[in-house]
């Protein structure tokens, strides 16, 4: 096996970047009394008049004390969305690289080869929804710069084979790349504890989801310092803003609250799923490992309206390979669970 190489997956013209340097970059509290005046703001307070802190230092701190990792193992972004850009936008260059995706999974990694221009190749996942190894190896090539694996896996809820993964980490030549963006509803172990050992790893969590903080679109990049140190140089200086700051801070700060509120959601799942299983049209529940379960129906088209009609919105995921005829349900709160389940029970 060729050794990790990160100089060779970087893409010529950021080799060469210097990261813009903001007024807050330049300037480094030591905690005394200043005036500002170095950014061209609005002097007058009123909580947000002030530019935010580009490498949001105190939201990092937190974050790298829960996660037992340093800051400078971390990127956040304006969401996953805008970390997984990043990635491409650093790694890949366009009409020449290539990414394997590893479908039905999320969207996103397609959508973001469009934009970028990227040849998205793609290895289906297993019938039992697990990476396809000897297809990968197939498909992937010099140019191969990112491999994504959703583990718990979108849409299907299912964790990817830790075996497998250490497998693909190992031989790879490019970054894997885990998007863990429902690791707090599983049981297995996050991917950020092994940092150390894969050079190649990088990790991917949001807010978005157990959180509860879709809203204020916060994503969280875990990777070698090296990758971060990449990824800096390209990231717009002020992507996370002070109200996103200062809302993350204090919901990571109440870790247990958290907590609490992903114990609530997993025995929800665990009821509608026996729920799931009492109803005639279900014909297959498949193993979840997220706040959401995929269930296979006689016809998703049509259980898909009949839901709507009763005012409850599903994910038809009927034209996802290996998901046809599927329905995909979020875990919402008991008494939006009830509502489901009643419908559930009347349709016939
Ligand atoms: C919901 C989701 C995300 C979250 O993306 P944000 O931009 O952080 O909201 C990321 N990855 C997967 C697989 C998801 O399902």
């Amino acid at each position: 096996m060729k050794a990790f190489d990160l100089q060779y997956l970087i893409r010529d013209n950021v080799k060469g970047l210097q990261p813009y340097s903001s007024a807050r970059d330049e300037y480094v509290s030591d905690g005394s009394e200043m005036v500002f005046l170095d950014a061209n703001e609005n002097p007058f307070e009123n909580g947000v008049n002030r530019y935010p802190d580009p490498q949001q230092r105190s939201l990092k701190a937190i974050l790298a004390e829960q996660k037992n990792v340093q800051t400078s193992n971390i990127l956040l972004g304006n969401g996953s969305d805008e970390v997984l850009d990043l990635l491409f936008r650093a790694f890949c260059e366009p009409q020449k690289d290539n990414v394997i995706t590893l479908p039905p999974t999320y969207g996103m990694y397609k959508v973001l080869c469009g934009i970028n221009h990227i040849e998205n190749r793609e290895v289906l996942l297993t019938p039992d929804f697990q990476p396809n190894w000897e297809g990968i190896q197939e498909k992937s090539d010099g140019n191969s710069k990112l491999l994504f694996l959703c583990s718990p896996n979108n849409p299907t809820g299912n964790s990817i084979d830790a075996n497998i993964i250490t497998k693909i980490l190992k031989e790879f030549k490019g970054l894997v790349v885990i998007d863990e963006a429902y690791i707090d509803f599983s049981p297995e172990a996050s991917w950020v504890s092994r940092l150390a050992e894969f050079p190649n790893l990088v990790v991917t969590q949001t807010l978005s989801k157990a959180y509860g903080m879709a809203g204020i679109r916060l994503g969280i990049c875990y990777a070698s310092t090296a990758i971060i140190g990449v990824l800096n140089k390209i990231k717009p200086p002020y992507n996370v803003n002070e109200l996103t700051q200062q809302r993350a801070i204090s919901r990571v700060a109440d870790h247990e609250k958290v907590l609490q509120e992903v114990a609530q959601i997993k025995r929800d799942r665990d009821q509608l799923m026996e729920t799931l299983h009492k109803v005639p049209f279900v014909s297959q529940i498949y193993p979840t490992d997220a706040n959401f379960v995929l269930a296979k129906v006689d016809d998703a088209n049509l259980r898909y309206q009949q839901l709507l009609e009763k005012g409850i919105v599903v994910r038809n995921r009927t034209t996802q390979p290996l998901c046809e005829d599927t329905l995909r349900f979020t875990i919402g709160t008991p008494a939006e669970n009830e509502k489901l389940t009643t419908a559930l029970k009347t349709m016939l």
